[in-house]
């Protein structure tokens, strides 16, 4: 029974560079600058798939995908989750939920916060219902609030379907 019901948590964060393009949840904000990474650097869909491999206790994002290895450098990271998804599949996990918190200054986010969650939630299979997505500030305090990055923390949660 305590098997059946599982939690997991990701975080990641990007810095914030001009001539780069802004995506968040598989989907482009239009902004001055964007995320530098050794993919899109979606930093939301970073940390949602390593909250879904968190709670099947697969290894994380890092030890799947490494930001070392030329197969991943400037891949979509939509399919970075969808590779995820299917690994926690066949584990024998459906996902049940994610929320998530992008911690961003800069650009506002409270026009496109439904935009991303919906956007998440097609690309887990999910009813937008069980996709949540909250935009914080950091208050104008450190790399956050200076708008030298973009950070999000995500959550998600698991049933056994088997
Ligand atoms: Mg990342």
């Amino acid at each position: 029974m305590k098997d059946q019901f599982r939690v997991g948590i990701g975080y990641d964060i990007h810095r914030l560079i001009e001539g780069r393009r802004l995506v968040l949840g598989g989907v482009e904000v239009k902004h001055e600058k964007g995320l530098v990474g050794h993919s899109d650097a979606d930093v939301v869909l970073h940390a949602v798939t390593d909250a879904l491999l968190g709670a099947a206790g697969l290894p994380d994002i890092g030890d799947l995908f490494p930001d070392d290895d030329p197969a991943y450098e400037g891949i979509d990271s939509r399919k970075l989750l969808q590779d995820a998804v299917k690994r926690v599949r066949e584990c024998g996990f459906e996902i049940c939920n994610v929320d998530a918190i992008v911690h961003a200054e800069a650009p506002k986010l409270t026009p496109h916060k439904k935009r991303i969650a919906e956007s998440v939630a097609l690309l887990l299979g999910l009813g937008s219902g069980a996709v949540s997505v909250k935009a914080k500030t950091n208050e104008g305090m450190g790399v956050l609030g200076q708008t030298d990055a973009i950070a999000c923390t995500a959550t998600a949660s698991l049933f056994r379907s088997g």
